[in-house]
């Protein structure tokens, strides 16, 4: 993979040969402790150091609500998949994120292909971003907190430097559009990147034994964690709104005052909601919180791993940082794997 070094006085002027491969969106502070994705006028206001945004990068390509079609009696359908935002090149993106957005092209881009996701996506160059790991990620569990693919650049720090690899052709149009600030990497970068890579790996507080989880979830299909942990759950689907790989939406038509035109829009859905599994003729076969919340994780450690050869949890920690109840994915993973001593 090819390398180059970056001197950090030279990332303002950096960033600024990113602007023309797109509209530029980076982390920037939101409150004491809250961070998102967003625009800057002024550069200053990166955040370079950021923890986690509160949403992850699928805003972007998996909108909130977004319009799938268009309808009006007098003209027919029309459809929205070509008119999707503008180029966009986001800039800091952490590995376990750059990991939420492969799991997402493994949904939206597979045997089925999303237009509206595709659409987007395409026009999304990540420019990632190595971290330091606080006491809710677990990304290193989870396999999660490097990355060799799914970015177009990856900046990692060294000290006075950063070590860029170059993962896309179009992640090489942009290091040729700052030639003048690069320069090659020798064996003292070599060095400093593994003194770095160490420090990181040394960094992480929190870890989980995933081996063999699957097959644990089969045997505590009845498990009591399930009663507990649904007994706090509050049914609000926080976690499924922050989790940078819960992909689940629900459709629904908007109809106009006049009654004639309208549009069909598909919005986040979370399995946590009471009538997630409610159908026609009232019966709801996921009725109490401790099924729909053990749903949640079986389709995570469970399911996914069957469909797709691994679990769909990037270690992130935004469902425990945000969860209002403070339930704690590691710990219930944990009581999991107590519950028969492994
Ligand atoms: S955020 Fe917490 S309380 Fe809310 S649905 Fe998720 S687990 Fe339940
Ligand atoms: S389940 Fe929780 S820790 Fe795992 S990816 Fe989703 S939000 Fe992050």
């Amino acid at each position: 993979m090819k390398m180059v070094i970056l001197p950090k006085e030279s990332l303002p002027e950096f960033i600024g040969h990113l602007c023309p491969f797109g509209e530029l969106h980076v982390p920037v502070k939101v409150s004491e402790k809250s961070y998102a994705f967003g625009r800057v006028n002024d550069l200053s206001d990166i955040e370079l150091n950021y923890t986690r945004t509160i949403l992850p990068l699928k805003k972007y390509v998996f909108k909130p609500v977004d319009v799938m079609f268009n309808f009006c009696a007098a003209t027919g359908y029309e459809t929205t998949v070509e008119e999707t935002d503008a180029k966009r090149v986001i800039f800091g993106v952490h590995p376990c994120d750059i990991h939420g957005l492969k799991i997402l092209d493994l949904v939206f881009g597979g045997k089925y292909v999303d237009g509206y996701y595709s659409a987007r996506r395409n026009k999304a160059a990540i420019v990632g971003m190595d971290c330091i790991p606080d006491e809710f990620c677990f990304c290193r569990s989870t396999g999660t907190d490097f990355v060799d693919t799914g970015f177009d650049l990856f900046l990692s720090d060294i000290g006075a430097s950063y070590l860029v690899r170059v993962g896309t052709s179009l992640g090489d149009d942009m290091i040729r559009a700052a030639d003048s600030l690069l320069r090659e990497v020798q064996e003292q970068d070599r060095q400093a990147y593994k003194r770095r890579s160490t420090q990181r790996r040394e960094s992480f507080q929190t870890e989980v034994q995933l081996q063999e989880l699957p097959e644990i979830m089969d045997l505590e299909y009845d498990s009591e964690v399930w009663r507990r942990v649904g007994d706090k759950c509050l049914s609000c689907g926080t976690c499924s709104m922050v989790c940078p790989t819960c992909y689940c939406y629900a459709v629904f038509d908007e109809l106009d005052l006049a009654g004639g035109s309208g549009r069909r829009q598909r919005r986040w859905d979370s399995c946590l909601f009471k009538d997630y599994a409610l159908v026609a003729g009232g019966h709801n076969f996921r009725p109490d919180r401790d099924s729909r919340i053990k749903n949640r994780y079986f389709h995570k450690q469970r399911g996914f791993v069957s469909q797709h050869g691994r679990p769909s949890c990037v270690g992130c920690g935004r469902c425990k940082v945000y969860c209002l109840v403070g339930i704690d994915i590691v710990e219930v993973i944990k009581e999991l794997r107590s519950e028969i001593r492994v």
